[in-house]
């Protein structure tokens, strides 16, 4: 085969991969196919996105449609619209997904930028037009953080993405070497994709069932420049790879996925925790950064490059400055394996236990999707425009689980499983 028709045959395997597991597309769903409101999806991302509705047609899809969108124009906007013209948004396209969403149709996001696209840009109007986007697609952002429909976000290789990634080769080069490592991770390189994913969520699953019966009541890390305890509230519920949508459809929302994750309580984060890796945050790179907590709350700040921004998103609003997820991923993962970043925070918390800053998913918390934004605070849940995960796993962490009366059990040591399942 040549190395076309071969690239082909693999985006074909993945397309297929993404409709089947990450959405499990229903007879008769329509499917919409965005990254972002306000973004959309890249022009680069064209022939995976057509073999995905390819795939999905396939697959008993009504309707198919694509929310397309130009980067150069959210940089260009940066540059030269009014300085507080921060507010416009594109309402329509929130209404035309709600209408899909409520109509209980399925939801592709495809990743698929230039990590740098807004760096060096005015970072008063940027820190403006992403407060002014989180607050107009929060219909958006509630409705999938409580699986009202069967979502998955995957990404698509991009010309300066992988430029990022690999400095040292040709553009050409780079953007093959990107297109490997995502069909590597997401699995299409497999003889049946499909099967090895089934088979990767039961592993995955036993991971949560274990961290689900010792039901601890906090966790402690331990790594050069951390030493942070996270409690976790009663009924909280360990997830990995897989959940149940409101609209019947069992979906798998990150390809890839390597995580096991649930909500930590917005009022118990004590101590100082060190990033691992950069986060790429609204088109701008935070590097070198901690965090210090007091009674759950984010009371200090420090990063090497773009501390405002950092600044800027822990004051976005009250549960800006609290956390939402807490997530174990071993440091052997398939991710860190490849041993660069990816600058794409899909990628990267598959390689490394990460926290989100923000908004926690009402699926980890037993019931959770039945409470008032009120109960749902007072059980120890974030709410928040934003959530945003960062990495803190390294070869050198360990974790402790905590029980109730005090008792320590190790979770991991230097950054690997410490129990079998
Ligand atoms: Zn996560
Ligand atoms: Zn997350």
């Amino acid at each position: 085969m040549s190395s076309k028709k071969a690239h082909q045959e693999l985006l074909k395997k993945y397309a297929e991969a993404v409709v089947k597991v990450g959405l499990n597309i229903r007879e008769g769903q329509r499917l919409i196919i965005t990254y972002s409101v306000s973004r959309g999806v890249s022009f680069h991302a064209a022939p995976f996105v057509r073999e995905v509705a390819k795939a999905a047609y396939a697959a008993g899809a009504r309707y198919v449609d694509v929310i397309w969108g130009d980067e150069e124009m959210l940089r260009l906007r940066a540059e030269n619209a009014p300085r507080d013209s921060f507010t416009e948004y594109p309402s329509w396209q929130i209404n035309g997904i709600m209408n899909m969403i409520e109509n209980g149709d399925a939801l592709l996001s495809i990743a698929c930028i230039n990590p740098d696209l807004l760096n060096g840009l005015d970072t008063e109007f940027i820190g403006g037009m992403q407060k002014v986007h989180l607050q107009n697609y929060s219909p958006i952002s509630m409705a999938v953080s409580r699986n009202a429909i069967n979502w998955c976000v995957v990404a698509s290789s991009h010309p300066e993405w992988a430029q990022k990634i690999f400095p040292e080769l040709t553009p050409a080069k780079a953007e093959e070497k990107l297109w490997d490592a995502i069909f590597e991770t997401t699995r299409s390189t497999q003889p049946d994709p499909v099967a090895a994913w089934q088979e990767h969520i039961q592993n995955l699953k036993k991971r949560s069932k274990y961290l689900q019966d010792k039901n601890y009541s906090a966790l402690q890390y331990k790594a050069p420049g951390t030493d942070l305890t996270l409690g976790l509230p009663r009924g909280h519920k360990w997830i990995s790879a897989q959940a149940l949508a409101e609209n019947g459809v069992v979906f798998t929302a990150n390809m890839p996925t390597e995580e096991t994750f649930t909500l930590p309580d917005r009022h118990r984060a004590e101590g100082v925790v060190a990033a691992t890796f950069p986060l790429s945050y609204g088109g701008s790179l935070i590097e070198d950064f901690s965090l210090t907590f007091e009674n759950g709350r984010i009371v200090k700040v420090h990063a090497k490059k773009n501390e405002a921004i950092l600044q800027k998103l822990v004051d976005t609003d009250e549960g800006s400055s609290r956390l939402g997820e807490v997530a174990l991923v071993p440091a052997s993962s398939p991710i860190a394996k490849r041993g660069h970043l990816f600058y794409s925070t899909l990628f990267d918390e598959n390689a490394s236990c990460h926290i989100a800053i923000g908004r926690a998913y009402r699926f980890t918390l037993i019931g959770g999707e039945e409470l008032t934004e009120e109960e749902f605070v007072s059980a120890g849940g974030n709410t928040s425009l934003n959530h945003v995960d960062f990495m803190i796993g390294s070869p050198q962490m360990d974790i402790d689980g905590i029980k109730e009366d005090g008792t320590r059990e190790p979770v991991m040591r230097q950054g690997e499983w410490a129990f079998d399942t």
